[in-house]
C-alpha cells in the first residue's frame, strides 16, 4: 500500500536571522522569521509526510504557540513526524522538496541538504531529492520578501 502526501510553506525573509534550509545553516544576507528556526523545507516536508498519513499538519503537532518550540531546530521536528510513520507502519518510499527563492543559489548546498535530510530520516540520500527554482523576480519570493517552499512524499507499508 502507498500513501501520497504533500506539503507548502512559506516564510518571510527578515535582518537579523540565521537562514536555515534543509537542516543546514546558509550564508545570507537575511534569514526566515519564525517561531522555530523557521526551516521552510523542512516544514513542507514534514506537513508532506503527515499529509501522507492524514495526520493533520506541522501546526497541529507542533503549536507555534508553544514555547517548547521557540527557535527549535526543524530536525528535531522531522524526526519526530518519522516517529509517527515508523508507528504507523509505513517507510519513506520517496520525497522530494524544491525551494522557491529569488536569492541565495542553493546549488552548492543541495547535497549536503540531501544528506541531512537522510540522516534525519534514517533513509539513504537517493530517496531524497531537493531543488530549487527563482520565480523571475515575480512574485513575493521574486521581490525576496520571503522564501517558499512545497514538497511531495510517498509512503509505503511495511509487510502490507
Ligand atoms: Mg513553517
Amino acid at each position: 500500500m502507498i500513501r501520497i502526501g504533500q506539503g507548502y510553506d512559506v516564510h518571510q525573509l527578515v535582518e537579523d536571522r540565521d537562514l536555515w534550509i534543509c537542516g543546514i545553516k546558509i550564508p545570507h544576507t537575511h534569514g526566515l522569521s519564525g517561531h522555530s528556526d523557521a526551516d521552510v523545507a523542512i516544514h513542507a516536508l514534514c506537513d508532506a509526510i503527515l499529509g501522507a498519513l492524514a495526520l493533520g499538519d506541522i501546526g497541529k503537532h507542533f503549536p507555534d504557540t508553544d514555547p517548547r518550540y521557540k527557535g527549535i531546530d526543524s530536525k528535531i521536528l522531522l524526526s519526530h513526524v518519522m516517529k509517527l510513520v515508523n508507528d504507523k507502519g509505513y517507510r519513506l518510499g520517496n520525497c522530494d522538496i524544491t525551494i522557491c527563492a529569488e536569492a541565495p543559489k542553493f546549488r552548492p548546498y543541495i547535497d549536503r541538504m540531501r544528506e541531512t535530510l537522510a540522516d534525519v530520516m534514517g533513509v539513504s540520500a537517493d530517496q531524497v531529492s531537493v531543488k530549487a527554482t527563482t520565480t523571475e523576480k515575480l512574485g513575493f519570493t521574486g521581490r525576496r520578501e520571503g522564501i517558499a517552499s512545497m514538497a511531495v512524499c510517498l509512503l509505503t507499508k511495511c509487510n502490507p
